[in-house]
């Protein structure tokens, strides 16, 4: 482990985790997350997480799969893509994955589990990376205020609404 990584989190070993039935968690400060800190209003937030691993009994294989589950909470401030102010959200993440080895097939009943993501591991699993992974994943795409002040919002101009665009659509149509 580089004194990188040691000093950010851990990288793990998620088989050994899952068969250990290990359990960690922290705290980790969102300004450490280089890639979530951008589509952020205010990086000065500190998220819980939680991971646990457990070995479950495949029906199909017969043999024990890996699974961990994260549990990422805390509040953030997003940025309203109208007007650039913070939005308050909530984020409660629990997601189960399954750790597959790089090269290896993904399990025919991982991908017919919608509850279970798998995901290709190489050599370590760093949780630090899939934290930042997970909460980006759950990030909505496009946060904006639902009443926002910015004038921008309040006259639509530099946004396209579905509305706006079938109502510009309808009206060509009109016009041919
Ligand atoms: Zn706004």
């Amino acid at each position: 482990m580089s004194p990188q990584n040691a000093s950010l989190g851990k990288v793990i070993d998620p088989f050994r985790f899952a068969a250990e039935a290990r359990t960690q968690s922290g705290e980790v400060e969102v300004a450490k997350l280089p890639r979530l800190k951008d589509s952020l209003a205010d990086v000065n937030a500190v998220l819980s997480w939680r991971l646990e691993g457990w070995l479950e009994s495949s029906m199909l294989s017969g043999r024990e799969e890996p699974r961990l589950k994260l549990l990422i909470d805390g509040a953030l401030s997003l940025r309203c893509q109208r007007c650039l102010n913070g939005i308050d959200w909530q984020l409660a993440i629990a997601t189960v994955l399954q750790p597959v080895r790089a090269g290896q097939q993904i399990p025919d009943e991982e991908l017919e589990d919608d509850e279970v993501d798998a995901i290709e591991v190489e050599e370590g699993l760093d949780v630090m990376a899939l934290l930042e992974e997970e909460i980006l994943l759950a990030l909505p795409l496009a946060p904006r205020h639902e009443k926002c002040d910015s004038p921008l919002g309040r006259n639509g101009a530099g946004e396209e609404s579905p509305f706006a665009a079938l109502a510009s659509l309808r009206g060509s149509n009109r016009a041919d």
